[in-house]
């Protein structure tokens, strides 16, 4: 017998409007400034807390880039208050490409379809309409929370989360910890249904490569040219096999599955690991990336004529490393670059790793169970980043929490940032149910 509140039916049944009302504002953002931005969304979230008697602050980094946060008081106003945040932005939708309308939110064979149904307008919905119950009701979450959607996201934050953290921090005054997205969504392994609740996020370090030489005519002998500096250095570094290296989260993962498929794990045997990361199925795209460091070359640079060769020469680096890590990483490339290219930031973000345990963990453990009994929940790493890195410069811990119970065989990691990016009504209802117990007890 669970001694827990129920979501009421209306936070339920009003979650897949909230869904739908928040996908049809197009929030796209391309990252260069000529979206729409999130302000018409962030207004309508504004009146959708103000109908039920908070008092929601709406604020703007640049105009029309608007983030809203509204602090809701627990039954225990004296513990550190927990932050619910989501982003209003999404991922510009090539409609073509599409099925339906990417910005309609048809509801078709009991999805929600359109850009922002898993990231992340679902979640956002989900606490909308927890928060919104919670407070008609008259009942109080566990202790404070401060819930924020925020604009940005997709570009890096800088016009939201980051913003926001940078100059509005007391807006998260004694907040210590986080939920928000990439995580609490189900995958199906060996016929048993997982949760993976995300502890951890690689860091991000978006890298210039500057090659230089000796400049001249092209017809001469050249001992020092900065394009080959430039091209032998991109192929090591593109080519560099980095070794496994098993954070804790990704450890506790992988041994996990292995307690459920019977598979074999053998951190030093890197096909054994391979076969436990394909066992998670599409969420394997997720996790795949979260063994190693990784060094892919994105953009390359040189030159003005066929006969001239040019003094420099540069080359992108989408370079992601494992938390903790960053100083190694860091001598890697630069050792792989060699003597004559230098190697620059261009977009530099930190890497979050925290145990799988604790109160927090535990509750979320315990609402996803006592809706899903006999489900597993295992710890992950995204391999990408949320809003949770600039959230940890104010010391707060963060956590992918964005319950979903989904059907085996949808292909949720390929609908972030996808075609036909959908979410099962049911998993929303799911989800609300979820969070209410979750923000009730934790
Ligand atoms: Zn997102």
């Amino acid at each position: 017998m669970s001694a827990q509140p129920q979501a009421t039916p209306a936070a339920e049944d009003e979650v897949v409007d909230l869904c739908r009302e928040l996908i049809r504002f197009d929030t796209s953002n391309p990252g260069d400034g000529t979206g729409p931005g999130e302000r018409a969304a962030a207004e309508y979230v504004v009146g959708l807390l103000q109908d039920v008697g908070l008092e929601p602050e709406l604020f703007e980094s640049e105009p029309g880039r608007a983030s809203v946060v509204v602090r809701v008081e627990g039954a225990d106003s004296s513990r550190p208050a927990l932050v619910v945040h989501g982003h209003l932005d999404v991922v510009p939708a090539h409609a073509p490409d599409w099925s339906v309308d990417p910005f309609a939110a048809e509801v078709r064979d009991g999805l929600v379809w359109g850009r922002g149904a898993v990231d992340m307008k679902d979640m956002d919905a989900m606490v909308l309409s927890v928060v919104r119950q919670m407070v008609r009701a008259g009942r109080r979450p566990a202790r404070d929370l401060v819930v924020a959607m925020f604009a940005d996201e997709e570009a890096g934050g800088r016009l939201g989360a980051g913003w926001a953290v940078d100059h509005r921090p007391e807006l998260f005054h004694g907040a210590t910890e986080a939920i928000s997205e990439v995580g609490g969504f189900s995958v199906d392994v060996a016929g048993q249904r997982v949760y993976l609740l995300q502890t951890a996020e690689k860091g991000l370090g978006w890298l210039r490569l500057v090659a230089t030489g000796r400049a001249g005519h092209g017809s001469q002998v050249h001992t020092d040219n900065a394009v080959v500096h430039l091209a032998e250095a991109v192929a090591r570094i593109g080519r560099h096999p980095w070794p496994v290296q098993l954070t804790p989260t990704v450890r506790a993962l992988l041994e996990g599955v292995a307690e459920l498929t019977g598979l074999r794990f053998d951190p030093e045997d890197p096909a054994s690991l391979d076969a436990l990361v394909d066992a998670l199925g599409p969420a394997s795209r997720f996790v795949g990336a979260t063994l190693r460091h990784s060094t892919n070359p994105t953009r390359l640079a040189a030159g003005y004529k066929e006969n001239v060769v040019p003094g420099s020469a540069t080359a992108a680096v989408d370079g992601r490393f494992l938390p903790g890590l960053s100083q190694e990483f860091d001598e890697q490339v630069a050792a792989l670059a060699g003597p004559h290219v230098r190697v620059e930031d261009i977009v530099r973000d930190t890497g979050l790793e925290v145990p799988f345990e604790g109160a927090l963990v535990d509750a979320m453990v315990a609402a996803v169970t006592a809706e899903d009994p006999g489900a597993q929940v295992l710890p992950y790493m995204l391999s990408g980043g949320t809003d949770n890195k600039a959230l940890s410069r104010l010391g707060i811990t963060g956590y992918g929490f964005a319950p979903l119970r989904l059907p085996p065989d949808l292909d949720f990691a390929g609908m972030f940032h996808g075609v036909d990016e959908r979410v099962p009504v049911d998993a929303l209802r799911f989800g609300t149910r979820v969070l209410d117990r979750l923000l009730s007890t934790c």
